[in-house]
């Protein structure tokens, strides 16, 4: 609503003033004001000027009396328009009324200032025309604030940012940019971005660029500028298309990102990729790679070769189950299957079809899980696989020749034990032939040395085909571990065998070859503690099966050499162990006839402290 008219908004001369324009200048939304003379005596002040003052009585007063906080620069304008008779304007004239209550307001105003003359054409005074343009100025500042704000932000943030118009030309960058080009920030407006990329990577940017551009889509690009020391730095930029409040496009606002270490280190990742790729693929071995889906995602020359495969295709399993041979297919996926379930490393041997000439190859296969990131996740397997036919012909070969050997040699020493045992209950009845009868039992003690290992390399070749077969039958453990005990006891001659924990339990198993496990588990305890005078052989009974535990007091075995002695032809190196005699073939024979019973074997033992070899049997139910 209008302010209305007042009494005393005007005086003097304005009453002759038209009655028309009156109403004008009362109803005008802006400020008038008639000023008289040149000491601006107030004539007339519309409605909205008197309220702005809080309806001060100004009429008939001189400007200074009247407004006095419109402040010098006011009067003088004024002043200058009455003297010179010229229009004249004043813009975001700040002028602080203070209200009755005291609450100060501040305001801007735009003036103009006319002249205005008398009938007679004299200059009579000045007309005041007052815009209040607070609110815009108000809005003005604010703005002014907000982009100092935005400027301080931008150039606080580590990475680039800028805008561009429709056109690609740059219409802002903050500091970060300008502190990587070395260019002034002016340099930069107007210019089209891309003059900033280096020239190789020039056309794959456009191109991005130009995608985007096409579908108004974001940007997502990388490339090199040259920094300001002249060293090359790689960007990754993002922008997303701005829009006018019309909708029109108007460019695109964005970031860079500088990402030279991770580039540097992208690049050494694919170094150091190609670098294994190569020794990968001109190793003799088969190596192959899966995800954590068992999915292949690698297999080297050598295997692409070997299965005849061109191309690596997501489905084609590593192990290429079409390759297997019948026989094994079965079992090898089901240990790889378990294996990869409980992300455990595994080694299996197997037959695979070559596919270039349709023969079948051994071949051992090992996988190891893989773990990546600083959480270890499971990432898959890889592995590497080793025709290993000949290897297993050689075996066969050495296995054929043991059995053959040790099954020829066998024939004579039982004759040669024959006739010296003769010979021995001959002699030892006869007097003066002392000489000859402890040479006639030094003979004996060597040849039963010597069938022994020809009973365990025999047992060796039996077991390596398959042809060990037990002879089991219900009988009395403790029968059979005092007889053996008593028939090792009898040719140890500086030991004490001490048996504890006997008991009648029954056992189903093969009596010769369960004495043969507790002979050796003794015979070794004796040969491996000669400083010591007294092994130790106990039997304990749990729910389900029976331990029978051989302490000896001697050398000890190291931790990490446990779990290897019990295989074939391993023996312990170093200083001590040299200075026994043996074949390392004992344990694997105790262990694998043990495994036969479905029991178990295994050695408590610490290096120098002695060792305690147990196995178990399972009880009858
Ligand atoms: P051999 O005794 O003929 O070498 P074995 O198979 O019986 O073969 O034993 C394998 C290896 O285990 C031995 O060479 C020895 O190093 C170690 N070993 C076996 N029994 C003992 C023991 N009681 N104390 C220390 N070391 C032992």
């Amino acid at each position: 609503m209008l302010p209305s008219t007042h009494e005393n908004d005007f005086s003097g001369s304005f009453y002759q003033t038209d009655g028309q324009l009156k109403s004008l200048f009362m109803q005008t939304p802006g400020l008038i004001a008639m000023l008289r003379w040149r000491d601006g005596i107030c004539e007339l002040v519309n409605p909205v000027f008197r309220q702005l003052w809080h309806n001060r009585d100004v009429l008939n007063k001189p400007m200074r009396q009247a407004w006095p906080e419109l402040g010098e620069e006011f009067y003088q304008k004024v002043e200058q328009v009455y003297d010179s008779c010229k229009a004249a304007n004043s813009y975001d004239y700040n002028v602080t009324i203070a209200g009755d209550d005291g609450l100060i307001s501040d305001y801007y105003f735009d003036f103009v200032y006319s002249p205005y003359c008398n009938h007679q054409a004299e200059m009579d005074g000045v007309m005041i025309m007052g815009f209040d343009v607070t609110a815009r100025n108000i809005a003005r500042q604010e703005l002014a604030e907000q982009q100092l704000l935005f400027k301080d932000i931008t150039d606080a943030a580590a990475t680039a940012l800028w805008t561009v118009d429709q056109r690609g030309n740059i219409t802002f960058v903050n500091r970060t940019w300008i502190d990587w080009t070395g260019q002034p920030y002016e340099a930069h407006l107007g210019r089209g971005w891309i003059d900033f990329v280096v020239n190789d990577d020039r056309e794959r940017v456009i191109s991005d660029y130009l995608r985007s551009i096409d579908n108004k889509s974001p940007l997502h690009s990388d490339f090199r500028i040259q920094r300001k020391d002249g060293k090359m730095q790689w960007v990754a930029v993002s922008g997303k298309p701005r829009y006018h409040s019309s909708g029109e496009f108007a460019g695109y606002v964005g970031s860079c990102m500088d990402i030279t270490e991770r580039k540097k280190t992208e690049q050494m990742l694919q170094d150091s990729e190609e670098r294994f790729r190569s020794i990968a693929d001109s190793a003799p071995v088969l190596i192959w790679m899966t995800g954590a889906d068992k999915r292949t995602t690698f297999l080297n020359q050598s295997w692409m070769q070997f299965a005849n495969v061109v191309e690596l295709l997501s489905d084609t399993g590593y192990l290429q189950s079409n390759l297997l041979h019948p026989q094994d297919a079965e079992a090898v996926l089901d240990i790889y299957n378990r294996a990869f379930d409980k992300q455990e490393a595994f080694y299996v041997e197997y037959r695979m079809k070559r596919t270039y000439d349709g023969v079948y190859r051994w071949i051992g296969m090992k996988g190891v899980p893989r773990f990546e990131g600083e959480d270890d996740v499971f990432a898959g397997y890889i592995g590497s696989g080793m025709d290993i036919t000949e290897m297993k012909e050689h075996e066969q070969i050495k296995n054929d020749f043991i059995g053959m050997a040790s099954h020829e040699l066998k024939t004579p020493i039982t004759s040669i034990k024959a006739y010296i045992q003769l010979l021995l209950t001959i002699y030892s009845k006869r007097e003066h032939d002392e000489f000859l009868i402890k040479s006639l039992t030094t003979v004996n003690k060597q040849i039963n040395k010597l069938t022994r290992l020809i009973t365990d390399l025999l047992d060796v070749s039996k077991m390596e085909s398959g042809r060990l077969s037990l002879n089991s039958e219900e009988f009395l453990l403790h029968d059979l571990i005092k007889e053996t005990v008593d028939e090792v006891q009898h040719t140890a001659s500086h030991h004490d065998i001490v048996y504890t924990g006997k008991s009648n339990v029954s056992i189903y198993a093969d009596r010769d070859r369960i004495a043969q496990v507790i002979t050796n588990f003794l015979t070794n305890a004796i040969k491996y503690s000669p400083e010591s005078d007294r092994v130790d052989i106990n039997v304990s009974l749990g729910d389900t099966e029976v331990v029978i535990a051989v302490q000896d007091f001697g050398i000890g075995i190291k931790q990490e050499e446990q779990a290897k002695i019990f295989n074939r032809f391993y023996r312990v190196e170093g200083r001590n162990e040299q200075t026994f005699s043996g074949f390392g073939i004992g344990l694997y024979v105790a262990a694998e006839i043990i495994k036969r019973h479905n029991g178990r074997v295994w050695v408590v033992s610490e290096k120098d402290k002695g060792a305690a070899f147990h196995f178990s049997l399972p009880l009858l139910n």
